[in-house]
């Protein structure tokens, strides 16, 4: 997508540790000016009156398998193109779209449509890569994941998505207690990829020794792991006490109960939270009922359901994350702005470029009104969403 150019003045600026009044200017795509209205260069069309608004950096997702209708696994253009679209209706300007447990010539399929979408843009929020959640997980903690193709990690496929994916190989999850895990995390390390823990049964003695083989990050922290054991703390206790783990957390208030989720953050600290929303290919869309990946689905406000009831994903938005963590764990705004912001970046290894309102970094921007509900949002300097 092509960059643009804008002032966005008149707003609250929302940096990670604090709120001030002032304006935003974007050149090229590139953050050039952050601070008091009064300063700010003058003439870099067009202007945007923020109307006293949040303006925060845009949000980052960097664990989201659909939305719009679209789903990573269709391995199309199209789809990540819905998804992005639709994402940025809720401040979200950048996402890591993740696949799931699937052949291999599949999850090629996906990595292709993704580097497509990443280089093309999807006319919403960029495409930042890839992350491969799954297939090397514990069969035992496959929650939705596909039994039929979760398998050992394999260095030569491995070596087929690095060799097609390159550096949008972001982040892989797997379950370090597996036959063959540590060879695979020492080999994504050497690539510079992220490793999490996910979907694991993992002891906490196993934790700690994929965190020595270079794991640093929770996948869906309290989901696809045990619980956590006063005798055996397992992934969950490993997370929460050693500080080489960052953790994802779905802040619905439905996957992770608020007070666990409470747990979490006075454990991390709002530095080691990272919000994502984990959603499937209803979410964003109308309520109604849909065939979607070849089942009928009810899609309401709340959650995607089969008609027997059972959950087929969340609907959660980022926007709503952030404003669930201001209500249900009292987190401050630039706290709850930087989980979904400033975290996820460094998770992926890209914060010199996204994740803060700071010159020199890509002008991704969101703006929110005081209630936390989506106003605008901008990516590259191009505004890809705006409230009616
Ligand atoms: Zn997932």
């Amino acid at each position: 997508m092509s960059k643009g150019s804008m002032t966005i003045e008149n707003g609250r600026l929302v940096t990670p540790f604090s709120v001030f009044p002032g304006t935003v200017v974007i050149e090229n795509g590139i953050i050039s000016y952050v601070g008091s209205s009064a300063a700010a260069p003058a003439g870099v069309e067009p202007v945007l009156d923020a109307g006293g608004a949040y303006i925060t950096p845009g949000l980052i997702d960097i664990h989201v398998h659909g939305g719009g209708g679209g789903d990573v696994m269709d391995g199309t253009r199209e789809a990540l193109e819905l998804m992005g679209q639709t994402f940025s209706r809720w401040g979200t300007t950048a996402f890591l779209p993740a696949t799931v447990t699937a052949g291999h010539r599949e999850t090629l399929g996906a990595v292709e449509a993704v580097k497509e979408a990443a280089e093309k843009g999807t006319g919403g929020a960029e495409v930042l890569g890839i992350h491969l959640e799954g297939p090397y997980i514990d069969y035992s903690k496959r929650g939705a994941q596909h039994p039929d193709h979760i398998r050992p990690p394999s260095l030569t496929e491995l070596e087929e998505v690095w060799r097609a994916a390159g550096p949008l190989l972001r982040l892989v999850t797997l379950a370090p207690e597996i036959e063959g895990a540590e060879k695979a995390i020492r080999q994504l390390r050497s690539w510079n990829v992220t490793v999490a823990i996910g979907h694991s049964n993992a002891t906490y003695e196993q934790a700690m020794a994929a965190h020595l083989w270079g794991a640093s990050h929770i996948c869906h922290v309290f989901n696809g792991m045990r619980g956590l054991h006063h005798r055996e703390p397992g992934v969950v206790g490993a997370a929460l006490t050693c500080d080489g783990f960052s953790v994802e957390l779905i802040c619905d208030g439905v996957h992770v109960h608020p007070a666990a989720m409470d747990l979490v953050l006075r454990a991390k600290g709002p530095d080691k939270v990272v919000l994502i929303t984990d959603t499937l290919r209803a979410m964003g869309l109308p309520e109604g009922r849909y065939q979607l990946g070849g089942l009928e689905v009810e899609v309401t406000e709340e959650a995607a359901r089969l008609l027997t009831g059972e959950l087929a994903g969340s609907t959660l938005s980022m926007a709503k994350a952030v404003k669930n963590a201001v209500q249900m764990l009292g987190v401050s705004v630039p706290e709850a702005i930087r989980m979904a912001s400033l975290n996820p970046a460094r998770t992926i290894g890209i914060s010199h470029r996204k994740g803060s309102l700071t010159v020199g970094k890509d002008g991704d921007i969101a703006l929110f009104d005081t209630e936390l509900n989506p106003l605008v949002t901008i990516v590259g300097g191009r505004v890809v969403y705006q409230r009616a």
